[in-house]
């Protein structure tokens, strides 16, 4: 385990997860750096985004599209036995008991109605470990909308069940041949399409990365993870806010959601990455899928494969958001090997019968290091979104454990 990257102390609560700066900044990351006919199909997304934003109307039919399809809200569960062996008080958000289990499904629901809204007929996404394919599958099958996923050949290899559930869903699913034909690829062949198909499609991009609006637009969908778990701390947690909110980052998306609800309080906001896909603890300044942020980099400035064992934190980059909270010292940047994560999901199966996927795994890895170690002071309230359930994950653990 990694300290990479530290808080400015003290750590100022402030308004830093509001809107973005005009054309989608984050102090200097962000921004919309597309082919002509995306950045205008990119305007569209914004205005249809803001417009729907503001009216209770849309919210609302989101609000119940969560409640009765996708079973929000999800519970805060206080990690008893891990917490008094780990002297810290432990509570977990439960984004593993979401339909499809894992936080996607509140990004896509919100895009997936915002497409019909805007008149679109279809779905374009990438997918990586194939959690965002099935999710934009299940969402465009539940509004009578098509879904043309674009994967990886290895990630297809893979993680097969995945692209048997998203063929069962009534999904397309288009096997990318180019580069290292995994997630990068992917997106790089999502987006090439869908300068194509701006006129009835809508890209769906399934973390807070890609041109303006979509880091924000993605946030604010997972901020409902941080809205409801800053409540449910006011009710459970004597301090009422918790010293530390901790979450996983691949691109970063149910993290941002997560943070926004306790940005403007005193908790210390960490984001764990895997050691082999630390874009915010090591990426450098760079521009990719329409966006600059940090990246991973060889010295002549090409992105880097990202290798972790958790497909969801494959990603050689970080959202710019999470780029500008570092560097702002707000949010603190931590990394974790894959061992560390392994151990840590075995722990947690034992301790509170919950497998979680091996992406949430890494956030709890650095929970319980921090607090083994110290750097979690005894008696800490700690709140951890709980990204995924580990079902997705069975097959790389039993030929591990
Ligand atoms: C996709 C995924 C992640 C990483 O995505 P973020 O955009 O960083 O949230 C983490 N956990 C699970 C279970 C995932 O499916």
């Amino acid at each position: 385990m990694r300290d990479v990257s530290t808080w400015r102390e003290p750590v100022p609560p402030d308004g830093t997860m509001g809107e973005p700066r005009a054309r989608g900044r984050f102090g200097e990351y962000g921004g919309r750096y597309a082919p002509e006919s995306l950045v205008e199909a990119c305007r569209e997304v914004d205005e249809a985004f803001r417009d729907a934003w503001a009216d209770p109307g849309f919210r609302g039919a989101l609000a119940r599209l969560l409640a009765v399809h996708a079973g929000r809200p999800t519970p805060l569960t206080p990690a008893r036995r891990l917490s008094e062996a780990l002297g810290v008080q432990l509570y977990l958000k439960r984004e593993d008991l979401t339909h499809t289990g894992s936080h996607k499904i509140n990004n896509v629901m919100g895009q997936a109605l915002l497409a019909t809204r805007m008149g679109r007929r279809r779905l374009i996404a990438e997918t990586g470990a194939g959690q965002h394919g099935v999710a934009t599958a299940t969402a465009a099958a539940l509004l009578g909308l098509e879904a043309t996923v674009f994967m990886g050949e290895r990630d297809i290899e893979r993680q097969a069940l995945n692209v048997f559930r998203m063929r069962m869903l009534g999904a397309e699913v288009v096997p990318v041949t180019t580069g290292s034909r995994t997630l990068k690829d992917a997106t790089s062949e999502a987006m090439r399409h869908w300068v194509g198909a701006t006129g009835d499609s809508h890209y769906c991009i399934g973390s807070v990365v890609g041109p303006d609006p979509y880091p924000w637009m993605v946030r604010e969908f997972q901020r409902i993870i941080g809205d409801e778990a800053r409540g449910q701390c006011a009710a459970e947690l004597r301090t009422g806010v918790p010293d530390y909110v901790v979450a996983c980052v691949g691109g970063g998306s149910h993290a941002a959601g997560t943070f926004a609800g306790f940005a403007d309080t005193p908790a210390r906001l960490v984001g764990v990455e895997a050691e082999g896909g630390a874009g915010a603890a090591r990426g450098r300044l760079g521009v990719l899928h329409g966006c600059r942020s940090l990246f991973l980099q060889d010295d002549d400035g090409q992105i880097t494969q990202a290798h972790s064992i958790a497909a969801g934190l494959d990603y050689p980059g970080v959202g710019p958001e999470h780029a500008h909270l570092r560097d702002l010292g707000r949010a603190r940047y931590v990394t974790v090997t894959d061992d560390e994560a392994v151990g840590a999901a075995v722990r947690l199966a034992r301790t509170e019968g919950i497998v979680p996927a091996l992406e949430s795994a890494h956030a709890l890895a650095w929970v319980i290091g921090a607090a083994d170690g110290g750097d979690l002071p005894a008696g800490s309230t700690v709140l951890m979104t709980l990204s995924g359930r580990g079902d997705k994950d069975v097959s790389t653990l039993k030929e591990l454990l």
